[in-house]
């Protein structure tokens, strides 16, 4: 089969082919509908060799959907020709955090091996995907895989950073989003679904900005060194109660840190490398910052649900499998809309 791989330190992506797998006991085989790209890939793939916790070649792709193509011995819960999304954060399934769905903060991860695919084991930007065990899938229903597949991280992900502060985000409060991209585009419209707050989004790019006004955002504000004065220009001098920046490098956490209000909360997802100093008298009063992960298995449940309400809607722009180094090479270059996803049997 094809399969998009990360083959050599610091080269851009190939396509590959590679054996198709068969799935053991308890695992599925789904031949891949959609496979999301996140600029994630991009921060793994400018890592320095010595820092990758896996081996290469890497098939890339952990935001994966699939009809079901054959299932392994003692699989139950689902069925060949099932429409699935898959959960990415693979962890152990027993231990306490897992016990309680949140995967992505596995204690034994590490230690077991186990790796999401596209970010260690083999991804989802290939023709077939193998999941490790069904409690990986989430059904589709009747939801469009192509559409909802960026929801398995860029809406997870944006859905579990604003999850925990709800409650400071109350009528007349204020979040920022600092990057209006993949994740930041659905942040925008999950904040709007559910939350009263005005949303004030940030971005380099005038098209970003245009895109984050078109899904919800009140305000949009060029991400230069004077946007925190413009939130707490916004915001009568009081500073934002929420700020997520999904950027996270030096620039932006310092904007984030600056725009935040007493007892507001800073969480930084982007991987830009930035790091917020806390400290007395650093940050305003009892303001947190955070940098989370990922999302429970519960909550990419929820997410889809709200999907299937109507209350998000994924921009993607769709590229077949022969194509997926020019997606990687354009979310690179900045310029893609909403999110870009592999169609690896379209
Ligand atoms: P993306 O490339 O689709 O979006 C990034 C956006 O940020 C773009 O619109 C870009 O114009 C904008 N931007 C760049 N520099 C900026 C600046 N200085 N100020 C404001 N905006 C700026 O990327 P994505 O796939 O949405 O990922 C966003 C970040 O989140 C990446 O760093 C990615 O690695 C990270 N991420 C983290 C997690 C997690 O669990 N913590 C999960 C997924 C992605
Ligand atoms: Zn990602
Ligand atoms: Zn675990």
């Amino acid at each position: 089969m094809k399969a998009v791989q990360y083959v050599e330190p610091g080269a851009a992506p190939v396509v590959a082919e590679v054996p198709t797998p068969t799935p053991g006991p308890g695992q599925v085989l789904l031949k891949v509908t959609a496979a999301g790209v996140c600029h994630s890939d991009i921060a793994v793939m400018e890592m320095p060799a010595e820092r990758l916790s896996f081996p290469l070649p890497l098939t890339l792709g952990h935001e994966g959907a699939g009809i079901v193509a054959e299932v392994g011995d003692g699989v139950q819960a689902v069925r060949v020709g099932d429409a699935v999304a898959v959960y990415g954060p693979w962890g152990c399934g027993l231990c306490a955090k897992c016990a309680l769905g949140k995967e992505n903060y596995c204690l034994r991860a590490g230690e077991l091996g186990i790796s999401p695919p596209g970010l260690g084991a083999p991804g989802a930007i290939a023709e077939y995907l193998l999941v490790d065990h069904e409690r990986h899938l989430v059904p589709l229903g009747d939801l469009d895989p192509v559409e909802t597949v960026p929801l398995t991280d860029a809406g997870l992900t944006p859905y579990h950073a604003i999850k925990r502060s709800l409650p400071k985000l109350v009528p007349g409060s204020t979040a920022v989003v600092i990057g209006a991209g993949g994740l930041g585009h659905v942040a925008i419209q999950l904040l709007r679904a559910l939350t009263p707050a005005r949303v004030v989004a940030l971005d380099v790019s005038e098209e970003k900005l245009a895109l984050a006004r078109e899904v919800g955002a009140h305000e949009a504000v060029v991400s230069d060194a004077d946007a925190a004065a413009a939130i707490r220009g916004l915001t009568g001098g009081l500073g934002a109660e929420v700020v997520l920046d999904f950027v996270g490098a030096a620039p932006t956490v310092l904007t984030a840190g600056a725009a935040v209000q007493v007892e507001g909360d800073v969480t930084i997802v982007g991987l830009g490398g930035g790091a917020l100093p806390v400290g007395f008298g650093t940050l305003p009063f009892e303001a947190t910052v955070t940098a989370p992960y990922w999302g429970s298995r519960a909550e990419l449940i929820e997410v889809l649900d709200l999907a299937r309400a109507g209350a998000v809607k994924v921009h993607v722009e769709t590229y077949g499998i022969d194509e997926a180094p020019l997606a990687y090479k354009r979310l690179h270059e900045g310029k893609v809309r909403g999110r870009a996803v592999i169609l690896p049997n379209g």
